[in-house]
């Protein structure tokens, strides 16, 4: 598991070490078998030119690597002695292998963003199940509540009619209905604010998701993203799956909006800014709100040694501080870490066509 504190202390590790040896592996035995896994691994071993790193990610695979996740992600340093990092994921990630001074951090950045920070609700007339998702690991918490509304439809229910006079069984099964929805709205409220959720999913039938959601506050109303249909009876890895998914989809259509609104901005003069030029400058400043990067962009740039200012123009001196520059062969990668110090918030896109378009990398600004 991987979360947000991991990576600010990833984002903290210095830079004077040396090499950093960055893998991400694909071991979903769903995809591909153990041997296969390895053969991958082999391939992407054999171009780095750092011995003491390779052996210490082939001794961790070889003699404590479990394979029952399935993503791995291992950075490692000095042989593993400076630095030696792993992390095992319930998302496959795709085969990555990267050099550098700093771990490689854009594809952990991604999930963390597409895939955390979920929540769902199950819902029928009677029982809510709340599930909680990070990185596609689950909690679950069951909730069963008010009456049984099938009881009283089939047993009670003339008895009830009775009572109720003229309106019959049918008011009084609406009645606990409405009941049994109020509770389940007040304590997936509870759990979603105590899980720091920040998206929702609901699943259920036609008749059951508006009610449930009705029922919850317009806060809560307004990180629904997702409705899907779905028996209580679901097993968990099918919740998941469906919800996975979802997220996906979701994320891509969230994603697609921000670089219009990027686009849009930066072509007004507003508070945007698009291709790598810009961006670099907004990120100097502090002005980024969320950074739109594809995944696969990456460009050569200088450092400023003085002030930390970064660039892909040749200059002669630092415009900001007359300091000298350094040559950062990865400087897309570095100007992603250096905006989430700074609290931006970062979007990575799988090869976005309209991102390409407009340079590979936007912004999104505070002013
Ligand atoms: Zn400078």
């Amino acid at each position: 598991m991987f979360s947000v504190k991991d990576l600010h202390s990833l984002l903290d590790f210095p830079i004077e070490g040396g090499q950093v040896l960055s893998l991400y592996l694909n071991t979903d035995p769903g995809e591909r078998n153990a041997e296969t896994t390895q053969l991958a691994l082999r391939q992407l071993l054999k171009s780095v030119d750092l011995p003491e790193e390779v052996r210490a990610v082939e001794q961790y695979i070889d003699l404590q690597y479990d394979w029952a996740a399935k993503g791995l992600i291992i950075f490692s340093q000095g042989g593993g002695k400076t630095l030696f990092k792993v992390f095992k994921l319930n998302l496959p990630v795709p085969d990555r292998l990267a050099i550098g001074l700093r771990p490689l951090l854009r594809p952990l950045v991604g999930l963390l963003d597409a895939f955390s920070g979920w929540g769902l609700a199950l819902v029928d007339s009677q029982k809510v199940r709340l599930l909680s998702f990070d990185l596609g690991e689950v909690e679950e918490k069951k909730v069963v509540m008010g009456e049984d509304v099938k009881q009283i439809k089939h047993g009670g229910g003339t008895a009830v009619a009775g009572r109720m006079g003229g309106s019959g069984a049918g008011a009084n099964v609406d009645n606990i209905i409405d009941h049994n929805v109020k509770e389940a709205a007040e304590i997936a409220a509870d759990f979603f604010s105590r899980k720091h959720i920040r998206r929702i999913m609901i699943g259920g039938t036609e008749e059951n998701i508006p009610r449930f959601k009705q029922a919850l506050s317009k806060v809560w109303q307004s990180l629904v993203v997702g409705e899907f249909p779905m028996q209580m009876s679901a097993s968990e890895s099918e919740i998941v799956e469906r919800a996975m998914k979802d997220a996906v989809i979701v994320q891509n259509v969230l994603v697609d909006r921000l670089v219009d609104q990027a686009n849009t901005l930066a072509a007004k003069g507003g508070a945007g800014a698009t291709g790598l030029i810009d961006t670099l400058n907004a990120n100097h400043e502090g002005r980024i709100k969320t950074l739109l990067v594809n995944e696969d962009f990456e460009q050569a740039g200088y450092r400023c040694q003085g002030c930390g200012y970064l660039t892909v123009q040749e200059l002669a001196s630092c415009p900001f501080c007359g300091g000298q520059f350094e040559t950062i062969p990865t400087a897309v990668e570095m100007a992603i870490q250096e905006s989430l110090v700074k609290n931006a918030d970062v979007k990575v896109l799988g090869d976005n066509e309209k991102l390409a378009e407009i340079g590979q990398i936007a912004a999104l600004l505070r002013y």
